[in-house]
Formats: C-alpha cells, structure tokens, sequence
C-alpha cells in the first residue's frame, strides 16, 4: 500500500526533476565555481541559472540580492547578526513569541551573551500578532525585526507587509522567516518594503542543506561566515553547487506550478479538516481560519496524547507530526500552541498535517478511514481522559 506523507512542513522529497538537474554537479561537472579553467567555467553558468530562479520565486529586482546558504538556519542567524553588527547603537530584536528555534535560540543566547535586548511579542488565540504589543515594542533602539512569513506548525500567515512598513517607521530593518512561505504563496519582493527574507530548498522539494538570504539592495551586509571572495564575499566557501543547483530547479517548478498546486493542495487540507470535524468529537483546527497557509492543517484532539496518535498512524503508513518535543520523559507541549493559549489538554494532543504537490484525493480517505478510531483509542489511555482529568474549555477554531 502506498505510505502517505502527510510531514512535508519538516521536509519534502526531491522532485525527480530536481534530481535529474543536481546529478551531472555530482559527476562530470564537479569544477568549482570560483575556477577560472574550462571545468569552473562550465559549472558557474548553472549557479548563476539558480540564483535567477531563486529570484523570480521571490519577485527580487536583482540576482545580487540572493546569497546562497546552507539552509534556512544559516540565513536567520546571518540575518540578525549582520544587523546588529550594523546597527549604530542600536540594540534591540523584535521578535514574535512564535518563531522557529532557528531565531528563537539565537535570540536567547544573545542575549545571554551579548545583552542584547530581545523583545518578543504575543499572539493571539489564532496565533495572530499582537499589533498594539508590536507598535509599542518598535522604537530608537530597536536594530531589526524578525517575524516569520508563514509559521511552521500552525501555517498562520503574518502581515509581513504592514509589519516591515512599521519598522521602517522606527527606523529598523525588517527579516522575514519565509522557510515555509517560499513557493506556498506568491512572493513579490520588489514591491515590498522587506529587507531581508531567508528561505530553504528542502521545504520546496529541493535538497536539504541549501538555502538562500535575500538582502535588499542598499542594506550594508555583514558575513556570517567569513573566508573567500564567493558569494561577492557575502558568504564564504566553495559553492554546494549541485545543492544550489538542485535549489534554482526547485524553484523554478515552484514557480512554474504554484497557482495550481495550491488550489489542489487546498481543496486536499479542506477535505481532510471537514471529515475529521465530522468524524471526531471534541476536536479543533488551530492557527488563523482567514489567514493560513493552503498545505497545514494543526488540529488539537483534546483530551488524547499526540505521540500514540502520530505511532498508531505511522504503524499503518501515515506520516505526520505532532509539536511536542518529548523531553526526559515529559511531553512538552509545543511553545506555538503554548504561546496561543490552547489549554494543556488540547495542546497535548495536536497533530499536524501538512502537504505537498504529491499528495492525492486517497491519502485523506486513507486517513479518514483510520483516524477516528485511532483517536479514540489513544483517548482511551490519555493521562488527561474524562475520568483522570478535569476537561478544558474548547480551544478556537
Ligand atoms: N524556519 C522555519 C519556519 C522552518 O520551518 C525551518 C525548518 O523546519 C527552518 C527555519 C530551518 O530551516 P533549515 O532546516 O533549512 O535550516
């Protein structure tokens, strides 16, 4: 039977294509870029080809606006180092509550071992931010805003457009995480006041290990990783090139396919969401209804433990995730649902769907047909059961 993947928020497959445009970086065009010979010069074209689809994804106005990176981390963590070391006394990040570990660790240990003052602003219930917080948050000090396009477990988008436009107003520079936006929804850069914006091939069915910062023409840089001119010394070491490569292809099928997939997707995630809400008592999707990324679908069962839910689907072939973390042996919940204030016993119990272009009609009914009974039976022997624990009130939908 055919497994159904159903995680592709974690990481998608490499397209064949993709493949097929990596390989030969792999065997007889294995130069580096940066040589001057015949095999240098055979390989810099395709990097330059990548760098040109990276681009169009994002509706940049330049290719020298793109530099290659290992992935979505490296562009983060780039993104704000290179503003604070700019930043001309001033010393502040803004950030949200709900941002993934690659900002919110580096925000900690920054200000662990910098003092540098971090100011995270709340969500709301539907993972919306708190724009009275934000206004009031911006000011003299603040050095960058970091605020993800699209979150990775609820799929809630951001106002990125409107929130960009306010820092400027403080005089801050504006980064997006757009790791889970990039190719799930359309990107126009050039018509944005955003500065910076990270990306990562393996979200958008490229290879993992590659990625992208875009940096605004204007906005000084500061390298992360310091080393050779490559990158136009924005970013040292040999180029990945099949990764890069692999990277610009991704991005172009993104491109290419995006309107239909998304419509395709969408009905796909809609589907699944109205047969588990007629399916399955108690229950409720998390993250903003009106303002959501058309490929996730989080849904809190409440009063049942994600993990048996997520091991009975994956015994019968059905990959998903859940947002707890299990740590020592207790499941904390994930910080996103925390940070909304979905209640313990429904936090506990969320599961994220979250899909790509290859999925088909039969993977919901697959997973129709097996999840109302898995539910309930992981209900059955939940530490937050009827009868073992007080029931909350109903999280939003
Ligand atoms: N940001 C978000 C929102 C993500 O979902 C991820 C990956 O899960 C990352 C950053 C990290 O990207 P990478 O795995 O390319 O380092």
């Amino acid at each position: 039977m055919r497994a159904v993947y159903l995680d592709n928020n974690a990481t998608t497959s490499v397209d064949p294509d993709v493949l097929a445009a990596m390989l030969p970086f792999f065997t007889d065009q294995f130069g580096n870029a940066s040589s001057a010979h015949a095999f240098g010069t055979m390989v810099s074209p395709a990097v330059g080809e990548a760098r040109r689809a990276v681009r169009d994804l994002l509706g940049a106005a330049l290719d020298q606006e793109i530099i290659f990176t290992s992935g979505g981390t490296e562009a983060d963590n780039a993104a704000i180092l290179s503003a604070l070391d700019n930043a001309d006394g001033r010393d502040e990040v803004v950030v949200s509550t709900v941002e993934h570990p690659a900002l919110l660790t580096l925000c900690a240990h920054l200000e662990s071992s910098r003092g540098v003052a971090v100011k995270r602003i709340p969500v709301d219930a539907k993972g919306r931010l708190d724009m009275d917080a934000y206004r009031a948050a911006l000011g003299s000090r603040t050095a960058i805003v970091s605020i993800m396009w699209a979150n990775n477990e609820t799929g809630t988008v951001f106002p990125v457009i409107e929130l960009a436009a306010l820092a400027h107003e403080a005089g801050a520079l504006f980064h997006t995480d757009a790791v889970q936006a990039a190719g799930k929804l359309p990107i126009n850069l050039n018509a944005t006041p955003i500065d910076m914006l990270s990306l990562s091939a393996h979200k958008l069915h490229g290879p993992k290990g590659v990625g992208a910062l875009y940096v605004r023409k204007g906005i000084p840089f500061h390298p992360l990783i310091r080393g050779g001119q490559q990158e136009r010394g924005r970013r040292g070491g040999t180029e990945n090139v099949p990764g890069i490569v692999g990277l610009g292809r991704a991005a172009h099928l993104a491109s290419l396919h995006m309107d239909d997939d998304l419509n395709r997707i969408g009905e796909l995630r809609d589907r699944l969401e109205r047969g588990i809400a007629q399916a399955v008592p108690d229950c409720a999707v998390t993250g903003d209804p009106c303002r959501r990324l058309s490929n996730t679908s989080n849904i809190a069962f409440n009063r049942a433990e994600a993990e048996p839910i997520l091991m009975q689907l994956d015994r019968v072939g059905i990959a998903v995730s859940s947002g707890s973390a299990c740590t020592s042996g207790s499941m904390e919940p994930s910080h996103v649902l925390r940070a909304m204030g979905v209640p313990f016993t429904a936090a506990h119990g969320a599961i994220r769907f979250s899909f790509s272009r290859n999925n088909v009609s039969s993977d919901v009914d697959r997973v129709l047909d097996v999840l109302p009974g898995i539910v309930e039976r992981a209900r059955a022997v939940s530490l937050f059961g009827k009868d073992r624990a007080p029931t909350t009130e109903r999280i939003n939908s």
